[in-house]
């Protein structure tokens, strides 16, 4: 992720990641009670563009709002020094990933200061290129009464860990899982949509992050005219189902090729996941403002 001349920023400076400390005593790294973002640049023919630079840094502070973590920071300037940051790492396609955390405190109270830090790295597709192979998790998405799983804090990021990792060593690309209730929720990192009859569904809010790629894709649907149904989805009607595809910022959009033993029926490229993913890559590259025509 880093070298010795890679520069990060840290509360208002630039600095050298190899020089930077951690502070031990701390909250963020003992409870995981910390914000983030994962937000990415695409080099297109307009320059290194940040894409939904506004949207992904409103919901960092929704996010620390949820958490009582203090954001006494101005977004706007912080999209600047982000443009700053890639060009001082000679950034043109990037992963980005703001972190607000805090230290030296060790309580269980909420925190009255925090620190904030963007790095940078080049980060290919998360999940790769091929269609991803999926095996249903044993373990449930944050029960939404537990903690406020809109927002994106570090700590929810344990269950994505173990989800993952079970996913892995039964032999599977990557996991999905399921909200309190047995109904479909997202992957540790990405949401999901499946295709049946011509029609795309996607988990309701509640259970699951508020993609930011879920949001596009579905603004995508209406330039598209393809029919997305928001809707509470079970195991069943996803292995029922003609094709199914992930996305999120790292992950983009990604071809789901089965879920557990069940093999989607459609080719991939026949299905309105690889007309999403066509449409979404021009619109991150800005070879077409599709947006506008909404
Ligand atoms: N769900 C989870 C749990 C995630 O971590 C992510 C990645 N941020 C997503 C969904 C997709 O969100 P986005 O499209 O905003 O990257």
């Amino acid at each position: 992720y880093y070298d010795s001349n890679t520069v990060l920023y840290l509360n208002g400076q630039f600095i050298k990641s190899a020089e930077t400390t951690t502070d031990l005593y701390g909250q963020s790294l003992h409870y995981g009670y910390a914000v983030f973002e994962g937000i990415r640049a695409y080099n297109t023919h307009n320059g290194t563009r940040i894409f939904k630079a506004k949207e992904h840094f409103d919901r960092l502070q929704r996010s620390a709002e949820l958490m009582h973590i203090p954001f006494p920071f101005d977004k706007d300037n912080l999209i600047r020094q982000t443009y700053k940051l890639l060009k001082k790492n000679n950034l043109k396609d990037a992963y980005i990933r703001p972190l607000v955390y805090c230290g030296q405190n060790m309580t269980l109270e909420a925190a009255t200061e925090s620190s904030i830090m963007i790095c940078a790295w080049e980060w290919g597709a998360y999940l790769g290129n091929k269609l991803v192979k999926v095996g249903i998790s044993s373990y449930q998405r944050p029960n939404p009464k537990s903690t406020h799983v809109e927002a994106k804090a570090s700590g929810h990021y344990i269950n994505s860990i173990l989800a993952t990792t079970e996913a892995k060593k039964n032999g599977f690309d990557e996991a999905l899982l399921l909200d309190m209730h047995n109904n479909i929720a997202e992957a540790p990192g990405a949401n999901i949509f499946i295709e049946k009859n011509g029609k795309l569904y996607t988990p309701p809010l509640g259970s699951i992050l508020a993609g930011i790629t879920r949001a596009t894709v579905i603004k995508l649907c209406k330039t598209l005219d393809i029919e997305c149904i928001e809707k509470q989805l079970t195991v069943d009607d996803v292995k029922a189902a003609d094709s199914a595809f992930f996305c999120g910022t790292a992950a983009e959009i990604i071809g789901i090729a089965s879920v557990d033993e069940t093999v989607f029926p459609a080719v991939w490229t026949e299905t309105l996941g690889a007309t999403i993913q066509r449409t979404y890559k021009a619109l991150v590259l800005e070879k077409q403002n599709y947006e506008v025509i909404i």
